[in-house]
C-alpha cells in the first residue's frame, strides 16, 4: 500500500535546539530518520565503489545506509568532530555485509581534499562513484555583516572542494562512472538569509551541468539531486535562526506538503542516479522538494 506522503512522517513542531557547526545527529531532538530502520536493498549497486562527502549524518548517511544495501563498498568523508556519528554509520554499512572506510577530515583543507581521492581508491580498490554531499549552511540576516571568512569557508566547502575531488578523481574512473552533487532549491530560488550559501548551490548546478558535458566522451555520468527542507543537523547548527526550527518546512520555509522531508526520503534517489536505470541521465538536476519550486 503507497504511503500518505503527508502523514509518513511528523509534522509535528520542532523542538528549539543549538549545536556549534556541524552539529551531531546523534545529539537532536527527534533524530532525523537516514532510513536506518526500513531502506531495503534489491543489488543495485552490487560491486561498486562508492565516496560519499558529509556520509556521516543526514542526507550523506541515508546514501550511504542505501548504497550499502543496494550491495556498494562505501567510503565517507566528515569532520573529525562528527566521529561519533561516522562510527554509527560504519557498524550500518558493515551490518549490511558491505566494506566501511572511514576518512575524516576538513574538506576546505586542498591538500586533504586532494589526498581524500587517492586513499579512497586505496582503501575501496577503485572508485566509480563520487557523491558529494557534504555543506556548509550558515545563516545571515543581513549582508553587510557576512564576514569574508564566512564567505570564504562556504565556498571553499561547498564549491571549491568539488574542483579538487574532481580533478583528481577523473583519470580513476572507469566508464559507467557515476558523479553526483548536492545542490538544493536555493541554487533556484535563493532565501535572503543565505546570500554566501545560496549562490555555491547555484554554482554547483552549473559546475553539475558543465562537467556533464565535458565527461561524457568517458562514459561518465554527472548528475545532482536538489532537496527542499530536510530534518538535519545542518538546520539546528546556524543554518536556520533558532526561531524558524519549530515550524522548519512547514513554514520557515514553507514545503506544500506541510512538513520537512527526511534524509530517508532521499536514499533512493542517490541509488537511481548511480545504477544502471539511469544510465541515460546526465547533466539533470533531480528536485526533492517537497513540492516547493526548483527550477
Ligand atoms: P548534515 O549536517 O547532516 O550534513 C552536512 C555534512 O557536511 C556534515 O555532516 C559534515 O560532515 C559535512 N561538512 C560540512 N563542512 C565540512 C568540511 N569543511 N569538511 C568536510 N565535511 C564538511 O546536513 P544535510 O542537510 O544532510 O546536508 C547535506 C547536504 O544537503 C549539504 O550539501 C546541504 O547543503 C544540502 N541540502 C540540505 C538541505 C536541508 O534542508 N537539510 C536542503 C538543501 C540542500
Ligand atoms: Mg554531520
Amino acid at each position: 500500500m503507497p504511503q500518505n506522503p503527508i502523514t509518513k512522517y511528523t509534522n509535528e513542531d520542532f523542538p528549539k535546539q543549538f549545536q556549534e557547526q556541524p552539529g551531531i545527529q546523534r545529539e537532536m531532538t527527534p533524530i532525523p530518520d537516514c532510513g536506518e530502520k526500513t531502506y531495503k536493498g534489491s543489488g543495485q549497486l552490487k560491486g561498486r565503489k562508492a565516496l560519499i562527502t558529509g556520509g556521516d549524518s543526514g542526507i550523506g548517511r541515508a546514501a550511504a545506509i542505501a548504497y550499502a544495501r543496494e550491495g556498494a563498498d562505501v567510503a565517507i568523508n566528515y569532520l573529525p568532530v562528527e566521529e561519533p556519528d561516522a562510527q554509527e554509520v560504519k557498524k550500518l554499512i558493515e551490518d549490511a555485509g558491505q566494506k566501511a572506510v572511514l576518512l575524516p577530515g576538513d574538506l576546505r583543507d586542498e591538500d586533504f581534499t586532494r589526498s581524500l581521492i587517492h586513499s579512497a581508491i586505496k582503501e575501496l580498490d577503485g572508485l566509480d562513484t563520487l557523491v558529494m554531499v557534504a555543506g556548509e549552511q550558515q545563516a545571515v540576516e543581513d549582508i553587510t555583516n557576512l564576514s569574508t571568512e564566512q564567505l570564504v569557508s562556504t565556498f571553499q566547502t561547498n564549491v571549491f572542494s568539488m574542483y579538487w575531488m574532481v580533478q583528481e578523481a577523473i583519470p580513476h574512473l572507469p566508464a559507467g562512472s557515476s558523479i553526483i552533487t548536492t545542490s538544493s532549491v536555493e541554487g533556484y530560488d535563493p532565501s535572503p538569509m543565505l546570500m554566501d550559501y545560496a549562490p555555491t548551490k547555484s554554482a554547483i548546478i552549473g559546475f553539475t551541468k558543465g562537467l556533464a558535458k565535458q565527461l561524457s566522451s568517458k562514459g561518465i555520468r554527472v548528475n545532482s539531486v536538489a532537496p527542499g527542507p530536510y530534518w538535519s543537523a545542518l538546520q539546528i547548527s546556524g543554518g536556520q535562526p533558532q526561531e524558524n526550527i519549530p515550524k522548519f518546512g512547514k513554514e520557515t520555509p514553507a514545503a506544500p506538503l506541510g512538513r520537512a522531508g527526511q534524509p530517508a526520503e532521499l536514499g533512493g534517489l542517490y541509488v537511481y542516479i548511480a545504477s544502471e536505470h539511469a544510465s541515460y541521465a546526465t547533466g539533470h538536476v533531480f528536485s526533492a522538494t517537497g513540492g516547493m519550486r526548483a527550477n
